[in-house]
């Protein structure tokens, strides 16, 4: 711009962190038009306050580029709030509690849904059906727990669903039973579909709903922009629509890139109705030019695909390898044709196995198509061989980090070390390891499975300790693997370039620079100014988006 045109907006005053390698810290920012189109000291930027720009002063805030999360479900997420909602309680009896005050208040709904429980209030992690009868013997509940690879269950679901003694294990899942073989009322990954199918879906209103709701709590929260981990699942949620049409009327204030489905019961006549999908979406902030790869399921329940064996509670080894969704010939095969297509694969790989599957077959892509730019990432990464780290920068994979899991708690403690044993429970989230090799690492939260407040991501990413106050058991201050902490830098830029780097956006959002979109969160305090174990105490207090405020509170309301 010229010097003699005012801008629309500055900020002065302020701790500005541009993420830009070039210029680190500014003072102010001047926005015209959505772009920002200066970066530099107070003096410089307010000589283009004109009689119609609207000043703010950051009074020593921070200013930073918007946060973006690579991996989220702001749909379920969003629906969830609006329906029976477990999240932020961590006790059978606080659930017990929520669930029979819902099915009160709802008298009218036929099924009790929602969800979001967390597997160590329960012991061995599975809950029983009983409870549940106790408070709702009329009607089915149906609630997934919080990283949605289990659903707990009442009776009158399981007779709806005609499960019983007889009813033998789907291949990609488990029914938990009792000493007399009967369904106790814990379903494992893909056995929650033979419940879960006989739910009424969320009706298109109901899904409208939990994206606004969705987008206005991640606004909250200082986000900006994310990869939708799954936008068209039927056996999840199919919220394409809701999206096509939000990105249309323009009510999608957030850049979203969705992630079509793989469905893994299906074959190669998939890829057809894959590209149709991205070319449907393509307007607005949304566009759908990612496919989820689901390769394993959790190392809680082990589903996890892991190289050796896991431990039995006697601490011997089982012979269980957990599972591989897509038979790894075969996942070479789809990941070749997908990135010939011009598809972007998102994996979801928990355990070392599946990680390494996930590496092969972008490695196997590579030989058949050679390089190109289309930024495949590798999501949760909880187990990685430490063979397999140099890989990541080696074949161009991003390693999309959930940070908030990297900690020690009680799900950690008790359901996930004791079965990985020594030395491989110290191969856990190895985020330092990762970009120590060289790797691009991007970060998101996987909420509604965990919060999806970047500051505390970033908080356990840069500590590996849960934040204080966080709802889920917190039972011990010990670092969880010290060498694998990351420095505030680094984990501010996973969670705005990296991230804006997944999603083809860094050329446009990710960094406070000039010529960019004026994407921008402004956090009460400047987090380097602070000590680092208090980097969750820190709140968003302004959220913008094309140079627009989408969230406000405090003196910005
Ligand atoms: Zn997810």
């Amino acid at each position: 711009m010229s010097a003699n045109q005012s801008a629309d907006r500055v900020f002065v005053n302020g701790a500005v962190y541009t993420v830009d390698a070039a210029r680190r810290w500014a003072q102010a920012v001047a926005v015209t038009d959505g772009q920002i189109t200066a970066v530099g000291t107070d003096a410089e930027v307010r000589e283009l306050i004109g009689p119609r720009t609207r000043v703010l002063d950051l009074a020593g805030r921070m200013l930073l580029p918007g946060f973006q999360d690579a991996h989220v479900h702001p749909v379920l997420g969003g629906l969830d709030m609006l329906l029976c909602d477990l999240h932020d309680l961590s006790d059978a009896a606080d659930y017990l509690r929520a669930i029979r005050d819902y099915a009160e208040r709802h008298p009218e709904r036929e099924w009790i849904l929602g969800g979001g429980w967390s597997m160590d209030a329960f012991p061995g992690g599975t809950p029983t059906k009983e409870a549940l009868d106790e408070i709702v013997p009329d009607r089915p509940v149906f609630l997934p727990n919080r990283d949605g690879h289990g659903a707990w269950v009442n009776s009158a679901a399981l007779k709806l669903a005609g499960l019983t003694r007889d009813t033998p294990d789907p291949v990609d899942g488990r029914i938990e039973r009792d000493a007399q073989g009967e369904p106790s009322g814990s379903l494992h990954e893909g056995a929650q579909d033979l419940v879960g199918s006989r739910s009424p879906p969320p009706s298109a209103t109901d899904l409208a709903e939990g994206l606004r709701k969705g987008q206005s709590y991640l606004h909250s929260l200082g986000v900006t922009a994310w990869q939708d981990a799954i936008v068209d699942a039927a056996e999840w949620v199919d919220n394409y629509d809701s999206y096509v049409h939000a990105a249309g009327s323009g009510e999608l204030t957030a850049r979203v890139v969705g992630a079509l489905w793989w469905d893994r019961h299906r074959g190669m006549e998939q890829v057809g109705e894959l590209i149709e999908k991205r070319a449907a979406a393509g307007k607005g902030r949304f566009a759908a030019t990612s496919v989820k790869i689901m390769q394993d399921g959790v190392c809680e329940n082990f589903t996890a695909a892991v190289l050796e064996p896991y431990l039995g509670a006697d601490g011997l080894p089982t012979t269980n390898r957990g599972i591989s969704f897509v038979e790894p010939g075969f996942l070479n095969e789809v990941v070749t044709r997908l990135d010939a297509e011009g598809f972007q694969v998102h994996f979801h790989a928990i355990a070392e196995r599946a990680v390494r599957e996930a590496l092969d077959s972008i490695e196997a892509a590579r030989h058949a198509n050679g390089t190109n730019d289309l930024r495949h990432h590798i999501a949760h990464i909880q187990v990685v061989h430490p063979a397999d780290i140099p890989r990541f920068r080696k074949i161009g994979a991003v390693a999309n980090a959930q940070p908030l899991w990297a900690a020690h708690e009680r799900q950690m403690d008790e359901l996930t070390i004791p079965f990985l044993g020594e030395p491989r429970w110290r191969w856990q989230y190895p985020f330092g390891s990762l970009v120590a090799a060289g790797a691009i690492l991007a970060m998101g939260s996987d909420w509604s499975v965990s919060t999806p407040n970047p500051l505390q991501e970033i908080h356990v990413g840069v500590n590996r300790v849960m934040p204080p106050d966080y709802p889920y058991g917190v039972d011990t201050r010990d670092v969880f693997l010290p060498d694998e902490r990351l420095d505030l830098p680094t984990a501010i830029a996973a969670f705005t370039v990296g991230s804006a780097y997944v999603n083809h956006l860094d050329g446009i959002t990710g960094s406070i620079e000039a010529g960019k979109r004026a994407d921008l969160v402004v956090v009460d305090r400047n987090l380097f100014a602070h000590s680092v174990d208090e980097i969750a105490h820190a709140k968003v207090e302004l959220t913008i988006v094309d140079g627009e405020p989408v969230f406000a509170t405090g003196e910005f309301a």
